[in-house]
């Protein structure tokens, strides 16, 4: 299945992606896990990204559309991918219609995860990533075990640079002018579900499994 997730920073996104990986063996392409790999190892495109992504801005279309139209030649996401983080700007969707037309395939369904801005301000400003792979935690609902070490690879926790208030206030603008306008571009072509993801985490999963059948195995 073909899925993209859409929603503002904190809705869930990156956390049911990973789920969903996990339980169905749907890979997860989360285009801002890549870009924080690329920064990290200072590759070409780590530096091109860095400072759009320290200053909580887009980075240019013409460079996402590029790493996006490579990573989906690549095997483990033919029989299928969940897009988390991509498309965000109109340009970004129509150039991601190009690049499955061309691989003849298509999207089956954007899920946008609905969520108040008291709730994104509240999980974002808890929310704690690991180094090694971008596991997700958060202060006040899901803490590691061990304070700071990530339970998975044992990589260590922390807090996102772009998850301070006033990056989180940057993004969110970024989100209402750049990406909100995608849920028409995709209720045009009748692919929107809207998910309540106001819930907690095995909640929103529930519920979007019931959404994502009979596609799936529960
Ligand atoms: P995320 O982890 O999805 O919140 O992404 C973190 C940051 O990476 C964003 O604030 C942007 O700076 C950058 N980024 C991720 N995906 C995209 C995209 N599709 N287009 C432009 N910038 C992106």
């Amino acid at each position: 299945m073909n899925l993209i997730f859409l929603g503002p920073n904190g809705a869930g996104k990156g956390t049911q992606a990973r789920l969903l990986q996990q339980r169905q063996g749907i890979p997860q392409i989360s285009t801002g896990d890549m870009l924080r790999t690329a920064i990290a190892k200072s590759s070409e495109l780590g530096k091109e990204a860095e400072r759009y992504v320290t200053a909580g801005d887009l980075v240019p279309d013409a460079v996402m559309i590029g790493i996006i139209a490579e990573r989906l030649q690549q095997p483990d996401v033919q029989s299928g991918f969940v897009l988390d983080g991509f498309p965000r700007t109109i340009a970004q969707a129509e150039a991601l219609e190009a690049v499955l037309a061309g691989l003849n395939r298509r999207l089956d369904r954007l899920i946008y995860f609905e969520v108040s801005e008291g709730t994104l301000v509240r999980r974002l400003s808890g929310r704690m990533v690991c180094r090694a792979a971008g596991h997700i935690y958060n202060d006040h609902s899901s803490p590691p075990k061990t304070p700071g070490i990530c339970d998975m690879d044992g990589s260590e926790v922390y807090h996102r640079e772009d998850d301070r208030p006033d990056k989180i206030r940057r993004r969110l603008q970024v989100y209402h002018d750049k990406t909100e306008p995608l849920l028409a571009f995709y209720r045009q072509r009748g692919l929107l579900s809207v998910l309540n993801a106001e819930a907690d985490v095995e909640d929103i999963y529930r519920s979007l499994m019931t959404m994502l059948a009979p596609q799936v195995r529960r």
